[in-house]
């Protein structure tokens, strides 16, 4: 992993992350005692679960803003209760990044959004190609069959 070597140690971990809840934007700024206080199992959780004191950890603690009627207690939840990171996505069958969908029966793997309304493959347009693949299929539907 790119900066696994400058991983902090446990101290600057939990410095990094008081820092960091520190440099939240208001309402969600905790007091400094606050901060110090949710350091530690910010900076346990986000190293267990894959997260970096960056914007998308940032996005993940504050977003979701409306109904809040306390924000130091939000944000302790979202601590206490931060979830694993999910791994960056890319598309299955291309590899384009960004927002991917679950294709069931398509593919075990998320597929963004023109790969997964489009036909799985190509049809083939030779007729002998298209001759050879159903008789391959009822091939294989006979012996599944005499099993
Ligand atoms: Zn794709």
């Amino acid at each position: 992993m790119p900066g696994e070597h400058l991983r902090p140690g446990p101290a600057d971990a939990v410095a990094a992350a008081e820092e960091f809840l520190l440099s939240l934007p208001a309402p969600w700024t905790p007091w400094p005692q606050t901060a110090r206080s949710l350091a530690l199992t910010l900076a346990a959780a986000a190293q267990a679960r894959g997260w970096t004191l960056g914007a998308a950890l940032r996005e993940q603690l504050t977003g979701r803003p409306h109904g809040i009627r306390s924000h130091p207690a939000v944000l302790s939840a979202r601590i206490r209760q931060l979830p694993y990171r999910p791994p960056p996505t890319r598309c299955g069958a291309c590899g384009a990044p960004g927002s991917l969908v679950h294709a069931n029966g398509q593919s075990p793997r998320p597929l963004c959004v023109p790969c997964a309304t489009s036909p799985a493959g190509p049809p083939s347009v030779d007729p002998a190609a298209q001759a050879a693949a159903v008789r391959s299929a009822i091939r294989t539907d006979r012996r599944a069959l005499r099993r």
